[in-house]
């Protein structure tokens, strides 16, 4: 996404931002898979390869942008330090993009290699579980809200095409409910979504540039359905969805965003404070994260004088 690199990559909008739709395992940094797989001994083309191998760079299709991650998915998988390091180094990243609430989804069978069936991305049988996946996950989780100050929670998937993962996904929601999981989505179909939490208002999370690499719409950002959704003021959220493999940023979805569709900063806060209120944190906290954009966004909350 070079060619959007404008304004040499300062950020459009300069203030907290909240992120409630990217894929984890999506969002790999391309130089740690080379630094797991040297440790884990396994064979890995070099760093430029790589890039080329893990990223879409004109806009193709879904099944071709799936296939992305065959490239290294089997890096990370299965191993317990290499799974909370990107969880971990998920947070960093967010927030040096400025943003302080994150909503990241997964599918923990994906990263596992125990208790899954079948074993994906043809890894060994090991002992890594789906339940440990999300214990890991929320570690790295943690310890980057410590370090770095973003908060970032999971939603974890389903597959399209393993629906007899489905059950243990949902106990997993049950199990981890109270401690960094928040909603349950079904990927592979992103008109779909299935989250669900009683106080949640619902709002279409539009990620500009993966629609327009993955094929999803008119490559031409100026046709694009976000254009319309401002106009019509709707309720929506402005995400990266896979950054690592459309080699993008969150202000690069800006930049998009402000270069072809005319988002001025006002629409930007009122995008953030969508997002916030769509948010599936619970609600005190949710509280806190509008707080936190009222005052950085120098608004005042109308009702609270
Ligand atoms: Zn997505």
């Amino acid at each position: 996404m070079a060619e959007h690199g404008e304004n040499n990559g300062k950020p459009v909008f300069d203030k907290p931002k909240i992120e409630l739709h990217v894929h984890l395992d999506g969002a790999f940094r391309i130089e740690t898979i080379l630094d797991v797989a040297k440790r884990r001994g396994i064979t890995l083309p070099v760093l430029d390869t790589m890039r080329d191998l893990c990223t879409v760079a004109e806009p193709s299709s879904l099944t071709e942008f799936l296939g992305k991650f065959h490239h290294y998915m089997h890096v990370i998988a299965g191993d317990r330090e290499a799974i909370k390091r990107i969880a971990y180094e998920f947070v960093e990243t967010k927030a040096k993009e400025g943003v302080i609430y994150v909503e990241a989804r997964y599918s923990p069978h994906l990263l596992a290699n125990s208790c899954v069936d079948p074993i994906p991305w043809k890894q060994k049988q090991g002992d890594i579980t789906p339940d440990e996946v999300v214990h890991l996950v929320i570690q790295g989780f943690n310890e980057g809200e410590k370090a770095f100050k973003t908060k970032a929670r999971s939603i974890l998937c389903c597959m399209r095409h393993e629906p007899k993962w489905s059950m243990d996904v949902i106990e997993l929601c049950k199990k981890y409910r109270d401690d960094g999981v928040v909603g349950i989505d079904l990927a592979g179909d992103e008109s779909l979504n299935c989250e669900s939490n009683p106080d949640h208002k619902k709002a279409f999370e539009m990620c500009p540039i993966s629609s327009r690499l993955t094929g999803a719409c008119d490559p031409d950002f100026t046709k694009h359905p976000l254009i319309r959704f401002k106009q019509d003021n709707a309720n929506y959220s402005l995400n990266t969805d896979d950054p690592m493999i459309f080699n993008s940023t969150l202000n690069l979805d800006y930049q998009v965003a402000q270069k072809y569709m005319g988002f001025t900063e006002e629409d930007f806060k009122r995008v953030n404070i969508n997002a916030a209120e769509s948010c599936f944190l619970p609600a005190k906290e949710k509280k806190e994260l509008l707080d936190q954009l009222y005052k950085a966004y120098d608004m005042l909350k109308d009702t609270s004088f």
